[in-house]
């Protein structure tokens, strides 16, 4: 008589004498409307080689994954692409296989990978199906969490998987967001940098972390992140950890471009955080009050999301709250990094005759 038992993603059919293992399922999540840059031939590679490693493989276009139940019978999703694809596709990666998540292995093929450099991920066909090898042989996935902004009226919140930021630097996004006219890559942020470090407009802000005070009522930029790193190398919450089930909060005064280039050259340095007049602070829950938006506008100037526009609001009072999501989604690690469990022996396994 035969039993089926589970060794972490993968369903593994086991008769007296003979062991076989189900072809692991997995799909390929990509963003159709992004035809440029590596992403095509590495799907194209990726689906040609992966059955002969074992892996049935079905393709995923970014709005059909997003469907209810789309990922639930695969054993794993391959993300193909930068921070921007894995952003918009946090909501269906964590809600599916009933809330606990999909396990997901980002193949970095964006403009930028944060999430993926902090992973040690490559965007190589051979080290991607090496992970899922990894994976099908017991390997557990890293849990991370994930921080989420709440709407004020009471929607699905937006989940994210790097950090936020409200500052001139989302304003620099929400330009290029409305310039975008094909042309990719870091060059499209140097003219709205250069217009915004012009006329930098800092609001005040108020924040608090778990309910402790981290500022109050001043100009300056706040950053609220998962993990450790920013884009170009500005690892702002150097001390972050995606781990601990803790938002990191950091408060830069400024009021000033100059203060801002200061700030950004200590970034660069590393020598920010322990800067006197910088505010730092894990926690939970982050509650901020923009002292100087807009009443009823759609989304905020000031904040951008894993370096996107999201249409998010602060209430009428100009507050906004944000929590972490600890341990919401199941990450896929490189072959050599992914911890290996002891194998079961089949009587541990409640397989019997
Ligand atoms: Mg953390």
């Amino acid at each position: 008589m035969a039993a089926t038992i589970v060794h972490g993603p993968v369903h593994a059919t086991i008769c007296p004498g003979r062991a076989t293992l189900a072809a692991m399922r997995i799909g390929v999540l990509h963003n159709r409307a992004s035809g440029r840059g590596k992403g095509p031939a590495f799907v194209q590679r990726l689906r040609a080689l992966a059955p002969t490693r074992g892996f049935d493989v079905l393709d995923l276009p970014l709005d059909l994954a997003s469907h209810a139940g789309a990922l639930d019978d695969l054993d794993a999703v391959v993300l193909v692409g930068g921070d921007g694809t894995l952003h918009h596709a946090l909501a269906f990666l964590t809600a599916a296989h009933g809330g606990r998540g999909v396990p997901t292995l980002i193949a970095p093929l964006g403009t930028e990978n944060v999430v993926a450099k902090e992973l040690g991920l490559r965007p190589r066909v051979a080290a991607t199906l090496d992970a899922l090898g990894a994976l099908r042989r017991g390997a557990a996935p890293v849990r991370s969490d994930l921080g989420v902004v709440h709407h004020p009226d009471g929607r699905p919140g937006v989940p994210f998987a790097l950090m936020l930021t409200i500052g001139p630097d989302a304003a620099i996004v929400h330009r290029v967001a409305r310039r975008r006219t094909g042309t990719g890559g870091r060059l499209r942020f140097v003219a709205p940098t250069l217009a915004r470090a012009a006329r930098p407009r800092i609001g005040r802000l108020s924040v608090s972390v778990d309910g402790q005070p981290l500022a109050s009522e001043q100009r300056g930029c706040l950053i609220v992140a998962v993990g450790p790193r920013y884009p170009m190398r500005l690892d702002l919450a150097r001390k972050a950890t995606r781990t601990d089930g803790l938002l990191d909060a950091l408060f830069l005064p400024a009021g000033t471009t100059a203060e801002l280039l200061a700030w950004a050259l200590l970034a660069r340095l590393g020598l920010h955080v322990g800067h006197p007049r910088a505010r730092y602070a894990q926690g939970r829950r982050v509650e901020v009050t923009l002292h100087e938006h807009r009443p009823g506008a759609q989304e905020l100037e000031d904040l951008q999301i894993d370096g996107e526009v999201e249409r998010v609001a602060c209430d009428a009072q100009g507050r906004l709250v944000v929590e972490s999501l600890p341990a919401a989604l199941p990450l896929v690690l490189p072959a050599a990094r992914q911890a290996m469990p002891i194998q079961p022996s089949p009587t541990r396994a409640g397989v019997s005759a």
